[in-house]
């Protein structure tokens, strides 16, 4: 009768616990509905791919564009994501690439499974992206030049580095050292060793590196060109290793990703942390290179080289 508004005061101790009950349902109910509606919204009658967002400026550029840039933005110069064959016609000189080891195709040797089995991702993978795996490796001319030559792509299953790509580029470093070739790899990995393979993916990291220790000690030239994203056990192993090491501007490069380190470490990072400029900054990396201007830097290295 006196103050009490609650009409069941025995209820008042059980309060707090089954309110944040409450609360975590419809956090979790709210999420899925949350997720659901962006999948049937998200084309609106615009055809798709005629616009982009940019990742760098946030504005909604005219794709053509873009790709008469080289995949630039023309606002505010962001690199976008380049396909492995793109990046080989840009860098490479017309008619000039002849591709090494193509037949080399993934396997499932742990029957890995995650969302979807990995016997079946790759097999969609390859169809989407009309890859064998996430690189391409061969030799072509630069300016004339000849070079040995890999790119990886980040959009076969993040770019990221399972036996195959391990073994292409091995053997590549192995060409590039008894061909007396100047070598070129191209990174694009969010994704560093591929976690399906496990441990064979982890070992490809020394693999590669070891053969690029040979080429150097062969006296062989190795420049490492870094785009967005080069992360993982593709930034920790050969993709560092290059006597030159290149970057295309605001590139996001790492280990751990940043939430990860900030999670870890409970430190603020500073600011710009895993970009090119901060990199060359700090001397992990030698040049921040422009597309455009990215055939002519690699022509001149090699010729400074005496490649
Ligand atoms: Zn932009």
């Amino acid at each position: 009768m006196e103050r009490r508004r609650s009409p069941r005061p025995s209820s008042e101790t059980a309060t707090s616990p089954p309110a944040a009950a409450v609360e975590a349902d419809a956090g979790a109910v709210a999420t899925p509905a949350a997720k659901a509606p962006p999948a049937p919204r998200t084309k609106r009658g615009v055809p798709e791919g005629l616009w982009q967002k940019c990742e760098g400026c946030g504005a909604t550029i005219y794709r053509k564009e873009a790709e008469e840039m080289q995949n630039v933005c023309p606002q505010c110069g962001f690199h976008w994501y380049m396909s492995a064959a793109q990046r080989i016609a840009q860098l490479l000189d017309d008619g000039t690439f002849e591709e090494w080891d193509a037949n080399l195709r993934p396997t499932d040797p742990l029957g890995f499974r995650d969302k979807k089995a990995y016997a079946e991702r790759i097999v969609a993978e390859q169809k989407r992206t009309g890859m064998p795996d996430a690189v391409v490796t061969g030799t072509g001319m630069i300016r004339a030049r000849r070079v040995a030559c890999g790119v990886t792509d980040s959009s076969f299953i993040m770019g990221s580095m399972g036996s195959v790509v391990g073994e292409r580029l091995a053997r590549l470093v192995e060409r590039a050292t008894a061909g007396k070739l100047p070598l070129i790899i191209i990174s694009a990995s969010g994704g560093g060793a591929r976690m399906h393979e496990g441990i064979l993916s982890l070992m490809q990291m020394a693999k590669v590196s070891a053969a690029l220790a040979r080429h150097s000690q062969a006296g062989g030239l190795f420049i490492s060109v870094l785009t967005n994203p080069t992360m993982g056990g593709v930034a920790a192993s050969f993709a560092s290793l290059g006597d030159l090491c290149f970057a295309e501007p605001r590139a996001l490069i790492g280990f751990a990703g940043p939430r990860t380190i900030k999670a870890t470490i409970r430190v603020e990072l500073p600011k710009g942390f895993q970009t090119s400029e901060f990199l060359l900054e700090h001397g992990f990396i030698d040049r921040i290179v422009t597309r455009k201007d990215l055939k002519s830097e690699i022509a001149r290295a090699i010729d400074y080289c005496g490649g």
